[in-house]
């Protein structure tokens, strides 16, 4: 018997460009997918059926760079450039917030995911320790860190809060395997090389991923180049940096050479469309790092710079910039764009047989999308359906692992009500404090 049978529903599996299936089943035993065909299983009984009526079941989205406690920083000091906005205002507000605040600020995160059908997200940000949890109770699929930053001359890795999070957090046994923990680096400009060293020979024996931002803005990659004669990407790599699983946001300023260098050592390229254009900071080459072999996936960078965690948008705007720096709308299409946000992600992160598709064995990490909406009316073809017509919005019910933690509004795991009333009346004041 299936714990949930899902039926009349337009399956885009993301096993392959064509691969839609239409008035189909999908059944989910325990986390896993277990069943799905156009045509109906021998025995439909399920302690749960739910009828799509036509809709898109697709797989839930992945985040793949984000700062989900920035929530509480959402549409403050908007409209300035990035090094004004990030050293002026976002580093002195970030430093009054303590874990009361970033939890506040994290579940909101998690509830607007959830209901946007993201499913797994890759994090960076600081009391992890606590956030690790926090994502855990919610049911999502997560990777936690905190990057490395430090301006001091006598930098001491030890010492640093963000290294005694990780190791604090890589004794604890009891997150369940939704949970990950990664190391990071928060970039080239901001951190030590010594502290980079020793990141990467803790990750090397526990065995972690990393996650850095890479070529961000033009004063990053080109400062870099003026101080050492090389850019961040080289200079991460002679470091060691790259020789360990890597994800690495932005990347809108990398070289040509730098791409052949991410595709080399497997490092993902994180693009987060919204962010950069809202900070000016330029437009990610992605259809050539994609040519060059780098895995591209997608993330919406945090909520201070983006201002939702929305990944609809990312897709819609990843796609649109992409055809017009290449003069070329066939130059990147809605199933390349879905790629970044489900496939491409489960690669980045080491997860591509368990997440990112909809096929027997995967865990079920499932989203239904409301196509019967006027505005979405009619449905010539799914993919694009999806991409430039859906939002986040349309999203009414998010499965992961085969647990319903969203649907029609209800959250079944997290309060996001008390999230928001925390956000208002005891981060607000925190943040405005002279
Ligand atoms: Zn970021």
């Amino acid at each position: 018997m299936f714990d949930v049978l899902i039926k009349n529903a337009t399956i885009i599996t993301m096993q392959g460009i064509e691969h839609v299936l239409y008035n189909a089943w999908c059944g989910i035993e325990g986390k896993y997918i277990t069943y799905l065909s156009e045509n109906a299983p021998e025995n439909t009984e399920a302690v749960r059926t739910i009828n799509a009526d036509g809709d898109i079941l697709m797989p839930g989205l992945i985040n793949c760079h984000a700062h989900t406690a920035m929530t509480v920083l959402r549409g403050f000091s908007d409209d300035c450039t990035l090094n004004d906005w990030l050293y002026n205002h976002i580093f002195p507000a970030e430093a009054k917030l303590d874990e009361r605040a970033v939890s506040a600020g994290f579940s909101l995160g998690m509830a607007e995911m959830l209901s946007t059908g993201t499913v797994t997200f890759c994090d960076m940000y600081y009391y992890i320790d606590k956030l690790a949890h926090l994502a855990d109770r919610a049911g999502m699929r997560c990777f936690i860190s905190n990057g490395i930053l430090s301006f001091d001359d006598d930098y001491e890795f030890e010492k640093d809060r963000a290294v005694i999070e990780l190791k604090k957090l890589l004794q604890d046994d009891t997150l369940s395997d939704r949970v990950h923990v990664q190391a990071s680096i928060h970039c080239e400009r901001t951190s030590p090389t010594t502290a980079w060293d020793s990141a990467v020979s803790l990750a090397k024996e526990k065995g972690l991923a990393m996650h850095v931002h890479l070529s961000e803005t033009a004063p990053d990659h080109d400062g870099c180049v003026k101080e050492y004669g090389i850019t961040p990407a080289k200079r991460l790599s002679d470091h060691g940096v790259f020789d360990i699983p890597c994800v690495a946001a932005h990347c809108v300023h990398v070289t040509e050479d730098d791409m052949k260098l991410l595709a080399q050592k497997h490092v993902t390229a994180v693009h987060n469309p919204v962010s950069n254009l809202k900070l000016a900071s330029g437009i990610a080459d992605i259809c050539k790092m994609r040519d060059l072999g780098v895995n591209v996936a997608l993330g919406t960078d945090g909520a201070s710079s983006n201002n939702t965690l929305d990944m609809f948008e990312d897709m819609k705007l990843a796609a649109l910039l992409a055809k017009n720096k290449n003069g070329d709308p066939a130059a990147f299409t809605a199933y390349d764009a879905l790629c970044l946000s489900t496939v491409n992600g489960a690669k980045a992160l080491g997860l591509s047989d368990i997440t990112g598709k909809i096929q027997c064995g995967y865990e079920a990490d499932l989203i239904l999308l409301d196509t019967n909406k006027l505005h979405r009316v009619p449905m010539h073809d799914p993919m694009s359906c999806v991409v430039y017509c859906l939002g986040g919005q349309d999203v009414y019910m998010t499965m992961v692992a085969g647990k319903i933690l969203y649907e029609n509004g209800v959250f079944h795991t997290l309060n996001p009500y008390d999230a928001v009333r925390e956000v208002k009346e005891y981060v607000m004041p925190l943040i405005s404090e002279k």
